[in-house]
């Protein structure tokens, strides 16, 4: 017996040992931007990187819980367009089970039920995407006159639309708020709303929902695998990073378990809420210009609650609602095992603000409030309580601290330079560094391929030169090139 607890003890104690690590490059974070970055280190056959994460999984915000008999997505769910958009390249090529997801297939409802006349909720729809069509028209058209930036929601009033209907409110909500998870009033025009990617993608072929038992992350799992073994030692997860301390000569990062890993570059792919917060300490603290521009743009929150029902109650709509955006999962295609798994599953969006007051809450508190709008949706439905639920907590989440990054009015393309400019050996990279992809999946791929390749640069030959201002003035419509345009944007400018 006594050999037994010596032999244990000894185990426990080599496992909390701290160590002192090097490496040529630390990647900072094991999401879809550190995968990323690594792989096309690997590809050049720089080997020497190590990926530190928090988590127990690889992912970072893609990331799914078993719900009822099945797996839902707790973060990322959509493939945005197909096309050359990378992450549907990895979803085919890893065989990834996705559904077309149709933003059309909507229901609309109102405090008395489902409109008897859905034409009048699909009329005001078609009306909402002129409008976007519109927005973009004008965005463009004030860039190329050098005026300044304005909210979508200045924009829109200008151009006619008014949400003074019930109706014509969660229209919009559909259209802006699901998508930027944040109101007309804090999204800017010329890089939000009036962007090519809010009306038609960026990729084309329509978007598609992503229904796998194994999860929105097996894509990244399987492409890590094709450099790494998951027992890597150079794949350090569930490691709590600390601190940071950088230079132009190299990066000591120290995690909660006492390991010092020193590196010649860092690769930091936390969250734009992460990097707002005080979560993990700076040395030195980072200068007012990346302050400022870090501070310029905002983590939202973007919340989907999943019910489980006994029972089904409502029809086979993909999109239905009218106080917010409920989801139907047990659409054709959505659950992965719809007929096997007995689960009947709604899935409704918060966003913004109400996120963050959904996060303060129990969940029976959460239960009893969309029980009282689901018995104005149905009212002729016998509806028992969910008999669970499940709230994903994004915005308290000390990993995350919010969902994905939006383009607010007040930040400028100086401001977005700023936030992706070295300091030191210190990168950055992430889905909020991306400016035509910013929010999404492959904006975080895109970035991570982009500073993979700047480090190689330095290491091999020179290192490029990332443009940074370290005093934003004016506004960027003085700095319209109509040559000078990519996929998101259709003027306002490019790195
Ligand atoms: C609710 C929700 C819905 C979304 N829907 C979609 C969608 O449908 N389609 C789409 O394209 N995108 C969607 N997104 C956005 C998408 O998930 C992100 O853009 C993308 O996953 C970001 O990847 P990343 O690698 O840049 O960041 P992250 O995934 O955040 O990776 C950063 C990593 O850093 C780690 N980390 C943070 N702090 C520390 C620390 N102190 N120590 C160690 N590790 C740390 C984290 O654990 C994390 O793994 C959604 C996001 C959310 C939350």
């Amino acid at each position: 017996m006594k050999l037994v607890l010596f032999w244990l003890l000894l185990i426990a104690l080599d496992s909390i040992e701290s160590k002192r690590i090097k490496t040529k490059v630390v990647i900072l974070g094991a999401g879809a931007t550190g995968i990323s970055a690594a792989k096309s280190l690997s590809e050049a056959n720089m080997s020497d990187f190590i990926i530190v994460d928090a988590q127990s999984f690889i992912g970072g915000r893609v990331q799914h819980q078993a719900f009822g008999n099945s797996q839902v997505e707790l973060g990322a769910n959509w493939i945005y367009g197909k096309g050359d958009n990378p992450i549907y390249g990895m979803a085919t090529q890893h065989g990834l089970k996705t559904t077309p997801s149709d933003k059309n297939n909507v229901a609309y409802f109102d405090d008395f039920g489902m409109l008897e006349d859905q034409e009048k909720g699909i009329h005001t729809s078609d009306e909402f995407e002129s409008v976007k069509v519109k927005l973009v028209d004008y965005a463009e058209k004030r860039m190329k006159r050098q005026q300044v930036d304005l909210s979508s929601r200045s924009a829109l009033s200008l151009l006619g639309w008014k949400p003074n209907t019930p109706l014509k409110a969660a229209v919009e909500y559909f259209n802006i708020d699901w998508e930027f998870s944040e109101p007309a009033e804090m999204c800017s025009l010329d890089y939000a709303t009036g962007t090519v990617d809010s009306v038609t993608g960026t990729y084309p072929f329509g978007n598609e929902f992503v229904v796998d038992e194994r999860g929105f992350n097996h894509i990244l799992v399987q492409e890590l695998k094709t450099f790494l073994h998951l027992n890597d030692d150079r794949l350090m997860l569930n490691t709590l990073i600390t601190e940071v301390i950088y230079n132009d000569q190299n990066v000591t990062v120290i995690t909660s378990n006492g390991h010092v890993i020193e590196a010649e570059y860092a690769i930091c792919t936390f969250s734009l809420g992460v990097l707002q917060s005080d979560s993990v300490q700076f040395s030195p603290v980072f200068p007012e210009w990346k302050r400022e521009s870090l501070l310029s743009f905002h983590m939202t929150t973007y919340t989907k609650i999943f019910l489980l029902f006994k029972q089904k109650f409502w029809g086979d709509w993909q999109h239905g609602g009218y106080y917010t955006v409920w989801q139907n999962l047990n659409a054709p295609g959505y659950l992965f095992k719809p007929a096997s798994s007995g689960d009947n599953i709604l899935m409704v969006t918060t966003t913004d603000t109400e996120s963050q007051r959904i996060e303060r809450m129990t969940k029976a508190q959460v239960g009893n409030e969309i029980m009282r709008v689901l018995h104005k949706m149905f009212p002729s439905a016998t509806i028992e309580p969910p008999v669970d639920i499940l709230i994903p907590r994004w915005h308290q989440h000390n990993l995350f601290r919010g969902s994905y990054s939006n383009w607010p009015i007040g930040a400028s393309k100086k401001h977005h330079l700023n936030m992706r400019a070295p300091l030191g050996n210190l990168w950055f990279a992430g889905e909020a560094t991306s400016a035509d992809y910013y929010g999404f999946l492959h904006g975080g791929w895109l970035e991570g391929k982009s500073v993979a390749n700047s480090i190689l640069g330095c290491i091999t030959t020179k290192c490029p030169v990332y443009e940074k201002h370290e005093i934003v003035t004016g506004c960027d419509s003085a700095n319209f090139n109509s040559g000078n345009s990519n996929p998101r944007f259709l003027g306002q400018f490019s790195y």
